[in-house]
């Protein structure tokens, strides 16, 4: 039975020491909602809130399994404490969780993707021109307009800005996973009309990650009317995706034509300019100090999406708040140096299996049989002691990896290697040297 103290044990397992002292020591688990799977857990400022939810997702890769089923909300402390008071006066719960059924329309769009706040460059001037025209006169040019680009670029962002430009319309606003569960509940509850009175009787339908329903051909199929019927009517339809729409493997032919049937906006990585204009806005936003050479300084050398440069203006502000320091730019190149070394510790498994096997001398094929012999089996352990340093699985992951029965196995080989670095003399040594040699090769 999962409570709160294992949640928190997760949490920190998941974290660096630094993490633990300045953040995770300072949740506080509140309470479990009636909703079994719900836990609200409480924090002290506004810095550990931004920075938990920050790294929320990433901490949430590394839980283990069946962690992962559960809903883990984190409020402030000072709204935990208002919010009792009035729910002793008026007797109203803390959380009111929505049910969501087809039929109800709860308004999904984000306040804060608005068109005034979208930086424009040169790498998405065309699709932030095509989504504002789209927007002021809905069905009219561009039906259906696809944004498609990599992750983080601004493709929810622009999404968004056209349902709230159309907040006096009927929009409907969901990701291509929504629309895909209301179908199949839908069909469950043998509710289809409602389902098509929900997403035909719109004046805007704006669908995320479209990609999602590739391979799917039932969502498809119904996808396929839809479309035709709102189209029919000229009611304006915008879709984002990953890739261009003819290049989405798994979708049929004649959802790719329908989709190249009006406009497809590419979103490419920002330019440095561009990058720097949203630094200097997110800052502004979130009010965050920092001096024109740090801004450059960023803009250089974070190449990625802008999601990313979101995260580490994040930190930087987080962090300099905690330990009460202004943002240098000493402080941060640290940052930067720890961000860019986490994001590309993309070590997997296998380089693991293959440097501990070339360094031992053991065929990789036995370090993943089950093998007992005394040398084979030490390689097994210290392969899974190393896939937990460098990739943060579960150890019910690790587990399922080399077939072995349940988790304690892989927690025993972990403690053992543990032990052995602590009792056996350059022990320590031979375990940095392979940790050293993984660290090498995957660059
Ligand atoms: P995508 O859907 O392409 O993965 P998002 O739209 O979620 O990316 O964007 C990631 C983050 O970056 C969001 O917080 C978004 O507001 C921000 N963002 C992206 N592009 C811009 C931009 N041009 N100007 C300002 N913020 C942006
Ligand atoms: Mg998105």
């Amino acid at each position: 039975m999962i409570n709160a103290d294992i949640i928190l044990e997760e949490f920190k397992k998941n974290s660096n020491s630094f993490e633990y002292s300045k953040c995770i020591k300072k949740i506080t688990f509140q309470e479990k909602l009636s909703n079994e799977n719900n836990f609200i857990f409480s924090v002290p400022n506004i810095f550990i809130l931004k920075w938990i939810n920050h790294r929320y997702t990433s901490i949430l890769g590394g839980l283990s399994n069946d962690l992962k089923e559960i809903e883990i909300d984190f409020l402030l402390f000072k709204d935990i404490k208002d919010k009792l008071n009035t729910k002793s006066k008026e007797k109203t719960p803390i959380i009111i969780k929505e049910e969501n059924p087809i039929n109800k329309k709860i308004s999904t769009l984000l306040p804060s993707n608005i068109f005034d706040n979208f930086i424009v460059g040169a790498s998405n001037q065309f699709a932030y021109v095509t989504s504002l025209s789209s927007a002021q006169k809905p069905g009219k040019e561009f039906n259906p307009l696809v944004i498609y680009g990599g992750v983080g670029l601004g493709k929810t962002h622009l999404l968004h800005a056209i349902g709230n430009h159309c907040s006096s319309l009927d929009v409907i606003c969901v990701t291509a996973e929504t629309f895909t569960n209301d179908f199949t509940h839908a069909l469950i509850n043998k509710n289809l009309s409602s389902f098509k009175k929900k997403y035909r009787n719109c004046d805007v339908l704006l669908i995320d990650d479209i990609q999602f329903i590739s391979g799917k051909f039932g969502i498809q199929e119904e996808f396929f009317h839809t479309f035709n019927e709102l189209h029919s009517k000229s009611i304006q339809i915008v879709l984002t995706s990953d890739k261009k729409p003819n290049n989405i493997k798994g979708l049929e032919d004649r959802l790719k034509s329908r989709f190249e049937m009006g406009i497809t906006a590419n979103i490419k990585q920002p330019e440095l300019e561009t990058k720097i204009n949203i630094i200097k806005k997110k800052c502004e936003i979130d009010n965050i100090n920092i001096s024109d050479e740090i801004t450059i300084y960023i803009a250089t050398n974070l190449n990625s999406s802008i999601r990313e440069i979101e995260g580490v203006l994040m930190k930087l502000n987080a962090y300099a708040n905690m330990i009460n320091q202004n943002i240098t730019l000493e402080f941060t190149k640290n940052i930067l140096k720890e961000h860019i070394s986490q994001s590309n510790n993309k070590i997997s498994t296998e380089d693991i299996i293959n440097v501990v096997s070339k360094k031992l001398n053991i065929k990789p094929s036995e370090i993943k049989s089950k093998n007992k012999s005394k040398k084979i089996a030490e390689a097994r352990r210290i392969t899974i002691f190393l896939i937990r340093e460098f990739t943060k699985q579960s150890t019910i992951s690790i587990a399922s990896f080399f077939f072995m029965k349940d988790h304690s196995s892989v927690s025993h080989a972990i403690r053992k290697i543990k032990s052995d670095i602590k009792n056996i003399e350059d022990y320590h040594k031979k375990i940095e040297d392979l940790k050293s040699i993984i660290l090498l090769e995957i660059k």
